[in-house]
């Protein structure tokens, strides 16, 4: 933010100046009105201050001219007016030279925190562009309103009929609808706002702003219900259009930082840490959801699950740093052997599950046994690491209990690691009934 500070007195130019200046505000200042007016005739369109702090000493002459100035050149700077005597004569001037706040200068304390709080609210205002679809079916109302959304350095995107709209809203993001309620062809606002509350999409939720040109109570309630967030009568204020935008794209701009917030979060609570695969809870999640899709749509789901082999003697001789490595090597190997829609977890310190819909035990032996020897010939660490591998599918006898299944993998993880390790283990179980049904013509 760039800050003109009008104050003859050296101290007050400080304490102002150091202020500013740990707000993060560019900061210039003069002593004079007369110096004002020079620096800001100086000034280029896109360095302009957006703010201007004066003592009241430039109500004497020339700082008389430099209020006039202020008011009626289209700067449109807020002046904030820092005086020492307040009076009801200077009130007045002040207000009917345009001045947008008085703050008095004789508690420090309070002047700062006053500048302070404003400087901070400006900045919150401060929404740095987005994008808005709007409908307007008059051309004229719509030019104005396009004026006022542009100062604000929005995007507009413009449609003189809801339907037009509703199309470009679904196939687009935006920060905001703002939208007239009588409107021409077969759709009114009113009935776009619904539309876009009832659409299934993450952008449901867009913030509405309606404009409406009569001022029908009945109308803004009903408008209310359909979940518009704010309305404004024709023709709009811009000031107050500009602020009711603001408000929403800001509360916008922060439910999105929640929800990404909270995806985030909820990634960390779900993944390893070491291997970035899923973690237990992750899988306590994903399993019930895979067992329940894979009965409702009658698709084969099996299970693999890994156990390095001897582990403990790879951090007892080469360190649990290096047992580290290794692990998140052999995560990576999981994670790039498997297809979209597959999950893999690390279960245990050396134990990994991996959760595989639309595969059969025979396709769940097969990804196993490449797994064993993608593993075998990766050398982490320049080690041989080799795993024991059991796997198994979902049957009847298992019903939708996911730990079944796991006890059927596990058991046969136990007879590979009895018959030598570095091989893989099927649930006799799981091919029974895959012959089962194979003969049976399922
Ligand atoms: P087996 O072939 O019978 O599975 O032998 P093993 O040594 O792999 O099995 P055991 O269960 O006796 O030991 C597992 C070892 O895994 C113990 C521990 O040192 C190691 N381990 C578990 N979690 C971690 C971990 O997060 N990092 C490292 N570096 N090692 C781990
Ligand atoms: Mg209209
Ligand atoms: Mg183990
Ligand atoms: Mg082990």
């Amino acid at each position: 933010m760039k800050v003109l500070i009008l104050e003859n007195g050296r101290l007050f130019q400080k304490i102002l100046r150091d202020l500013l200046i740990e707000l993060d505000c560019t900061v210039s200042c003069v002593r004079t009105g007369e110096e004002g007016l020079e620096l800001i005739a100086n000034t280029g369109d896109e360095t302009r201050y957006d703010l201007i702090i004066a003592s009241q000493h430039i109500f004497d002459n020339s700082g008389s001219a430099f209020i006039e100035y202020c008011k009626n050149s289209e700067l449109q700077t807020p002046v904030i007016l820092l005086t020492s005597e307040p009076n009801e004569t200077l009130l007045k001037n002040a207000r009917s030279a345009g001045i947008k706040d008085i703050f008095p200068k004789t508690n420090i304390t309070y002047l700062k925190s006053s500048i302070r709080y404003y400087i901070q609210g400006e900045q919150k205002f401060d929404i740095q562009g987005g994008r808005v679809l709007y409908v307007e079916d008059s051309a004229s109302v719509a030019h104005i309103v396009t004026k006022y959304l542009k100062k604000l350095n929005l995007e507009i995107t413009h449609f003189a009929t809801a339907e037009e709209a509703f199309h470009a809203f679904t196939d687009n993001e935006y920060d905001l609808l703002i939208t007239d309620v009588m409107l021409e062809g077969t759709m009114d606002g009113l009935s776009l706002v619904r539309m876009i509350r009832a659409s299934n999409t993450h952008s449901a939720k867009i913030p509405i702003l309606a404009m409406t040109g009569h001022d029908e109570a009945q109308m803004r309630i009903d408008l209310l219900h359909a979940g518009i967030n704010d309305y404004v009568t024709k023709p709009p204020i811009e000031e107050e259009l500009a602020a009711r935008v603001n408000n929403l794209i800001i509360n916008k701009r922060l439910a999105d930082q929640v929800r990404e917030q909270q995806r985030a979060l909820f990634n960390i609570a779900m993944t390893d840490q070491l291997t970035t695969c899923h973690n237990r809870h992750s899988l306590s999640d994903y399993a019930p959801k895979y067992i329940k899709d894979a009965l409702r749509y009658n698709y084969p789901l099996s299970v693999m699950i890994l156990d390095l082999d001897r582990f403990k003697n790879v951090n007892d001789a080469f360190g649990h740093t290096t047992g580290d490595i290794v692990l998140s090597e052999v995560g990576k190997i999981l994670m790039s052997s498997c297809r979209q829609g597959d999950i893999v977890s690390r279960i245990g310190g050396e134990e990994f599950l991996v959760l595989l819909p639309h595969c059969t035990i025979y396709d769940a032996m097969h990804k196993g046994e490449n797994i064993r020897s993608m593993i075998e010939l990766a050398k982490p660490s320049g080690l041989r690491v080799t795993a024991s591998i059991g796997v198994a599918s979902l049957i009847k006898q298992h019903g939708e209990d996911f730990d079944k299944l796991y006890k059927a993998a596990d058991s046969a993880v136990y007879n590979s690691k009895k018959n030598g390790r570095n091989q893989v283990s099927a649930d006799l179980q799981s091919i029974e009934d895959s012959e089962l049904q194979h003969a049976s013509g399922g």
